[in-house]
């Protein structure tokens, strides 16, 4: 197919040379030369805009900032410049509002459209191993699953527009939840005289078990290899899960859900991220 891929960053450069590895006909645009110059290289065409990258494409997919810069991407350059009939994708992490805004305005220009956020980080955007969260009409999410194969080991259908983006917030919303859990459960078992390792082999056969504990364990030399062990570099940098649980916030705020955890998590998140924002957010352990 011939796809236009607009956002070429940490993550969309890698996912657009997977589309390339996949036979794909990538057509490629970003505001960075850096970011088009490895794009040229891992096999996309280039392109001077956004417009001229949509031209001919059957299908778009958005790796962006934030809602703001989609919104202004498909109002300016996408919608009406791709041709009629194209399926879009944004995978980039927006809020819940303006996802299901930008669905329903491109829709209404006859394409079909997916909210696709993404969980996994730089090293699964590279390694084609992304899960996609998808939100959108089954016609819109049919198209868009193959093109998301390409550059995932998981497609779920979450349901209706703007629901990709919802299961990504509440998903990373107990992500930061557990990982404080977890970083505190390890300092205060350090305190009480219980080695790291000893209570990484109970707590990771019992009732504490969790991600951030057995995949992602925020002790450096426990469990399988973690940021922790490369102090604590990314990963998933904290000012990235701060991004994240504002856009939780607002939207609970909104939808009137109770979310006293999610809360506090933020306030943690973000006087971390203040000094530390360019750390793995598992480095919150060392404000323990
Ligand atoms: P990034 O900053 O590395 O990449 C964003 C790219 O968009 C940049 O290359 C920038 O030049 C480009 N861009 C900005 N405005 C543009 C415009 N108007 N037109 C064309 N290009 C434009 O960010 P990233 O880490 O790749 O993240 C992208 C999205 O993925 C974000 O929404 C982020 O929240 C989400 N995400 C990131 C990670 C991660 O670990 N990095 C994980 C999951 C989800």
């Amino acid at each position: 197919m011939k796809i236009a891929f607009i956002g070429l960053g940490n993550m969309g450069g890698g996912m657009a040379a997977n589309l390339v590895k996949a036979g794909h006909e990538v057509r490629a645009f970003d505001l960075s030369e850096a970011a088009l110059a490895a794009a040229k290289e891992a096999g996309c065409e280039t392109f001077d805009t956004a417009r001229e990258a949509c031209a001919s494409a059957e299908a778009v997919v958005t790796m962006l900032p934030n809602g703001q810069i989609v919104k202004q991407v498909y109002w300016d350059d996408v919608i009406g410049h791709a041709p009629e009939g194209a399926v879009m994708l944004d995978c980039s992490t927006i809020d819940v509002e303006t996802a299901r805004e930008v669905i329903e305005v491109t829709e209404a220009h006859n394409y079909d459209m997916v909210d696709a956020p993404v969980s996994g980080g730089i090293a699964a955007a590279n390694a084609g191993t992304l899960t996609f969260m998808v939100g959108g009409s089954e016609k819109a999410f049919e198209r868009a699953k193959p093109i998301l194969e390409a550059m995932g080991k998981a497609v779920i259908h979450a349901g209706d527009a703007g629901n990709g983006q919802a299961a990504k917030i509440c998903n990373n919303m107990l992500l930061a939840i557990q990982m404080i859990g977890t970083a505190e459960a390890f300092a205060m078992a350090e305190k009480l005289g219980l080695d790291a390792q000893t209570f990484y082999d109970i707590s990771s056969v019992s009732s504490g078990q969790c991600w951030s504990m057995t995949s992602y364990c925020p002790v450096p030399g426990v469990g399988p290899e973690s940021p922790a062990d490369r102090d604590y570099a990314p990963g998933f940098a904290a000012a990235l899960m701060v991004k994240d649980l504002r856009l939780a916030i607002e939207a609970a705020e909104k939808a009137g859900a109770k979310t006293e955890l999610g809360s506090h998590a933020k306030a943690i998140y973000e006087a971390f991220a203040d000094e530390h924002g360019g750390l793995d957010f598992s480095g919150i352990i060392r404000t323990l």
